[in-house]
Formats: C-alpha cells, structure tokens, sequence
C-alpha cells in the first residue's frame, strides 16, 4: 500500500527556540521528511528563531548538520537537502527583549497562515505569546503551538493557560502530546470506531479489565535534573498515559472533530473514583553490576521521586462500572514496550475441561515496538484425545499489513502538519490538561505529606513486586512486559 501525500497550503511556520534539541532532533528532520514525500509546498517557508545570533546561512548550516546525523542517509539525497534548506530563514530573538521582532513581522507574509511553533521552555510562552500579539505578529488565523510540559501541576496550566489565552483564543492554540501523533494511537481511535465487532462488547459486561503499559529500557541519566522535579506521574501518567485511557474509555464521539473527540476524554477524566493509597505503587530502580542505580543518574541519593508507577483506576460511569484500568510505567525495565491489554471476561458457562494457565480472550495493541494488534483466542488442541483447550493469538502486524513505510512517519510530522491544517483534533485542550492536573494533583499531594518512600525494583525487572500484587490480590496478571 503507498501512502497517500496530500499538500498542504503553502505556510509560514515559525520556530522559536530553532536551535534547541528539539527542533534540531524532531521538527526538522520531520518538516525534512513532509518535504521529501512532497506535503510541503515550493513556496513553504521555515522561520528559526532563537537566542543565538546567527544569520541565514549558519542556521541552515546547523540544520544542515542535524539532518545529516538525525535522518538516515538513503532518505536525504543532496538535491532534496539543498532544496529544503533554501526554504528556511532565520531570525535572531532574545524572547524576553524587545529586539528583533520587527524583524520577524517584515519576513511575514500577509497572504499566508502564521503558525507559531514554542519549542522553549513554558517559562517562555506568556513572553512570546505577548509580543507575538501587541506587536501585531500574530493575525486572526495564526496558530500557536506549544509543547510540554504543560504545567507541573494544576495552579501551574491553569497559568499557562491563562497567559496564552489573554493573546490567543482556544482555537488558536495547540497543545502537543507527541503520543497522540502516533500512528498506533490514533488506530485506537479506528479500530474502536470504524468496526461494529468491538462496540457491542465494549463494556463492562464483557471487559473483565484493561491494562496499559509504557515501560522504558533507558533510565534517566543525562536529563536527571528535569526528571527528579517531575517523576514518572508527571512525566507520563498525567499526560501520556491519561491520553491512552481516554481513547480506549471514551464514548463514541458524534463526529470525527475536535471538540467532539476531547468533549468525550475530558468526560473520562472526570469521571475518575480518586485512587486510594492502596491502589498506588510508586518504585525506584536500583544498582545492578555497572548499571548506576536512580539515585546515581539523578545525583541526589535521598531523591524521593518515583522512577516507576502503577495503578488501578475505576471509571465511574455506566459503561465501566466494575472493570478496572490498570496503568504502570517505568524507567530501567525489562524492555521498551508500550502496549494496552483489553482482557475480556470468560464465557458465563464453560462446556469444556478446565484449561490450566488459561489467560483468557485478550486484544492487544502494540503501540512500540512492532505495532500491531493480536486477538488472543482459545481453540481446541489438535489431535485425538478428547477436547483439550489451547489459547493461540491471531496477530496482524501493521508493517507487514500496510507496509513498513506507512508507519515510518514520525508522531511530530503528522502534528506539525495537523496544526499547518488547522486540525486540533490530536491536541489537548485547556479544559483537558486541567481536567488531568486536577486529577493527579492529590495524589501527588498524598504522598507528599504523608513522606512516602519508593519502593526499589531492579534494573531489566517488570518493576516492584508489589505492582505484581497490584493484580495478583485481585486474581489477576500482567501481561509480561514485552513478551
Ligand atoms: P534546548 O535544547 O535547551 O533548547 C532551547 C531553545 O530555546 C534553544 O533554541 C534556545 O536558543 C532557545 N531559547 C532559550 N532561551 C531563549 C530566549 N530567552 N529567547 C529565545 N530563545 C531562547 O531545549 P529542547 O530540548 O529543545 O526543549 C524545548 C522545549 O521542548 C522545552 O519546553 C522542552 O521541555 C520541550 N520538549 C523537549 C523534548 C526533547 O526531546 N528535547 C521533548 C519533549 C518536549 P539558544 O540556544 O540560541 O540560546
């Protein structure tokens, strides 16, 4: 199957913070690769801006550099390089002064839609957003787009959302979450909504419970200072993780649109029992041979932030009463995987022999690595001797399905192209980071005041032993991290 490339309106899209890691690592190479399979138009123009006062030609040379080291070779031949350098311009601005954006405003062009694309730090958004607004930068139809963290806690986005909605309206704002950018993600969205086989049994009468997993081979060495603030609740639960539970639990939403789609998400987030403290595993990895424990990679040895989480979570409403969610994430574990188990509940009569170690109907998406989705199913065992039971899983992978190219882009050029569009529909609203802040503030707040400590868990394990229990204590299990 080829994919289709459908161009955008030709754009002019602003990058502040051009030289950061960012947008040398993700933005670029991704605008490199829409500009490659021919999305981008001729007349598209990439403006980097940042602190360093570089003019036109050293900018290109940076980005020039980061494509080569960030995009394989046999995707970058020199002509489509040149080419895709001649339509970037640079601007130098120091966000917080008042030099330069004169500037910026004469590169604009009147006829074309502004995007604004904020890959600094938050500190930085209200600043830019201002200047970009009093000095008549940013039009009606421009676009702002902002990464994360979106605040580190509730008091914090609701005043980042503030600042930006003084300059900016609702419309204008896009807020990433580079998981929803994933091609596997948003299959969630397809899978539940363009099939009629799973809506019926979409339930609680069916769903026996539902597990989601992110876990991490690589510990936190080399951003320790960013991560002991945030820990693994702010850093993936509060965002990432909520966004997963969001797509399996929501209601079908009216239309394939924005405001319909997050109406429905920010409804699970609200509809969320608080967690007790019982239901809440927080860990820490700890040294192994010549693997520096957390406590090492954060250079802090009494850090108390948690480098794992797990938890149960119950949706109060009518279609999940009674079906658990279960969440754990993790540094330092067994093997990257990112996957989310539906478990379904075992017929209400069995006419066959016990099977032993039967796991039961299970629907498994892989989100990373090897996308895809099995069907686990129980059939008979083959051969005489009565009717013996054995699970086998029906297993579709999307490369070998679809192609490996199909799934090759990355989650930050679909988004960038998203905003190019103006479609907000993978992008949190304000209402929705707020709905998750106010969820997961008292939590945090709990074990703050009551001193909680982490638990250890060793490096390559599955996490704590007591996120094993997690399940066990309700007769339940894990699927095995990256089996
Ligand atoms: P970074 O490497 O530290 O780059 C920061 C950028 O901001 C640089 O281009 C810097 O310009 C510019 N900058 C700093 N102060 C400025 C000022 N006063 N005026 C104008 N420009 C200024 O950071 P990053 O890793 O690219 O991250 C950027 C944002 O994305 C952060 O909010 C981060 O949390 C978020 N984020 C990053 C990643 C990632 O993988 N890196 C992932 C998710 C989210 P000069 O270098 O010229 O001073």
């Amino acid at each position: 199957m080829v994919a289709r490339v459908i161009p955008v309106a030709p754009f002019d899209l602003v990058i502040f913070g051009a030289t950061g890691d960012l947008a040398r690592r993700k933005i670029l190479p991704g605008l490199f690769s829409r500009f490659r399979a021919g999305q981008m138009p001729a007349d598209a123009r990439i403006i980097g801006s940042a602190r360093s006062n570089f003019d036109k030609a050293e900018f290109r040379e940076l980005i020039h550099h980061a494509l080569k080291e960030f995009v394989d070779k046999e995707l970058r031949p020199q002509e489509k390089l040149d080419a895709f350098l001649d339509q970037l311009d640079y601007v130098h601005i120091d966000a917080t002064g008042d030099a330069g954006w004169q500037e910026l405003k004469d590169t604009l062009r009147d006829d074309t839609t502004r995007t604004f694309y904020l890959s600094v730090s938050p500190s930085l958004f209200g600043p830019i957003a201002e200047r970009l607004s009093t000095r008549g930068i940013a039009t009606e139809d421009s676009r702002i787009v902002v990464e994360k963290p979106f605040g580190h806690d509730l008091a914090s986005a609701k005043a980042l959302n503030a600042e930006l909605l003084e300059y900016f309206t609702e419309r204008q704002i896009y807020r990433i979450d580079h998981y929803l950018g994933k091609e596997t993600v948003q299959n969630l969205m397809a899978l539940r909504f363009a099939n009629s086989l799973f809506e019926p049994l979409w339930n609680s009468t069916h769903i026996d419970h539902v597990q989601i997993t992110v876990a991490e081979k690589l510990g936190v060495a080399g951003r320790g200072g960013y991560y002991d603030q945030s820990g693994a609740m702010r850093d993936m639960v509060q965002n990432h993780l909520m966004q997963l539970m969001c797509l399996i639990a929501m209601e079908p939403p009216s239309k394939f649109a924005p405001n319909a789609v997050r109406d429905e998400k920010v409804k699970v987030i609200e509809a969320l029992d608080p967690v007790s403290p019982q239901d809440l595993v927080r860990g820490q990895y700890r040294a192994w041979r010549d693997v520096p424990g957390y406590h090492a990679d954060v250079e802090n040895p009494d850090s108390t932030t948690e480098s794992f989480i797990a938890m149960k979570l119950a949706v109060a409403n009518w279609r999940w009463a009674g079906t658990p969610f279960y969440l754990r994430t993790g540094k330092r574990m067994r093997a990257r995987s990112s996957e989310i188990t539906v478990v379904f509940r075992d017929p209400p009569h069995m006419i066959f022999p016990k099977m032993e170690g039967r796991k039961g109907n299970a629907l498994i998406i892989r989100l990373q690595p090897d996308e895809g989705i099995t069907l686990r199913t129980t059939i008979k065992e083959p051969g005489p001797g009565g009717m013996r039971l054995t699970e086998v899983d029906m297993d579709m992978t999307f490369a070998d399905a679809l192609g490996s190219d199909l799934n090759s882009q990355d989650a930050y050029e679909r988004l960038v192209m998203d905003v190019i569009r103006g479609d907000q529909t993978l992008f949190m609203r304000g209402d929705e980071v707020e709905a998750a802040w106010a969820w997961a503030d008292p939590l945090i707040s709990a074990w703050q005041e009551a001193g909680h400590k982490p638990v250890p868990y060793d490096v390559g394990s599955s996490g704590p032993e007591e996120a094993l229990m997690l399940l066990h204590k309700d007769g339940r299990r894990w699927r095995p991290v990256g089996d």
